[in-house]
């Protein structure tokens, strides 16, 4: 299991990205303030450390300095400051990968999944199979029986990701848009008829008659890998 520490002041987001990293499979240790997140380093072995940089007791860079003074754990930085020079002194402190705020579930995941595996920790790293093809979790990839790479967008791979992972569970349009594109794009379903039509044309044999990729109208998409459609 891959064991993170979060480091957030403000405790509905960091309460919301326990739970949800949790509910992916990571191990999270919580800290609100930078000395919290400094002894953590100290007493504990992390995989990734997920740092906000507005912290109350010691500023965001600093705490990367004295981090880096003891560890070499991977640091992504999260910052609702958009100034790129914010970004370049959080790098040149030592960390490995910025995320400005708001952002969506998923690219944190993506960055956490590059964090772990620069780490050598393990990553979630299922393949999917169907009939038609396989959906390689870990590489990012999808593969056709015949052998073929089908090739997606980022986009694309974000939408089919989260469905994949829901493992045949109904995902709600909200909460895919939430999750591939961020909070503020919740009510976009434009994006998910354009999206899950590129994906169709891709991977359904016949994009007329949906196998994999299932719309149940009015509530949301699910993925089914038995490719009945049922
Ligand atoms: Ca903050």
């Amino acid at each position: 299991m891959t064991d993170l520490l979060v480091v957030e002041d403000d405790d509905q987001l960091r309460k919301a990205l326990v739970l949800t990293l949790r509910s992916r499979g990571y191990s999270v240790h919580a800290a609100a303030t930078g000395s919290d997140a400094l002894e953590w380093v100290r007493t504990t072995r992390l995989d990734v450390v997920v740092l906000d940089l507005g912290l109350p007791d010691i500023d965001g860079v600093r705490v990367i300095g004295q981090i880096r003074e003891r560890s070499g754990v991977p640091i992504v930085v999260l910052s609702a400051r958009r100034d790129q020079s914010d970004k370049v002194t959080a790098l040149d402190a030592g960390a490995d990968d910025y995320l400005t705020k708001p952002f969506g579930i998923e690219e944190l995941l993506a960055r956490l999944r590059a964090a772990a595996r620069r780490s050598g920790a393990p990553v979630d790293s299922g393949v999917v199979r169907t009939p038609d093809f396989a959906v390689d979790l870990g590489r990012k990839r999808v593969v056709a029986t015949t052998g073929d790479e089908i090739h997606l967008t980022p986009t694309e791979w974000g939408v089919l990701e989260v469905l994949v992972r829901a493992g045949g569970l109904l995902v709600p349009g909200a909460d895919l848009l939430r999750d591939v594109w961020g909070p503020q794009f919740e009510a976009q379903t434009n994006y998910l008829r354009v999206y899950l039509a590129q994906l169709r044309a891709k991977l359904e044999p016949d994009q007329g008659k949906p196998r994999y990729l299932i719309t149940a109208p009015g509530l949301g998409y699910r993925f089914d890998a038995s490719g009945t459609g049922g």
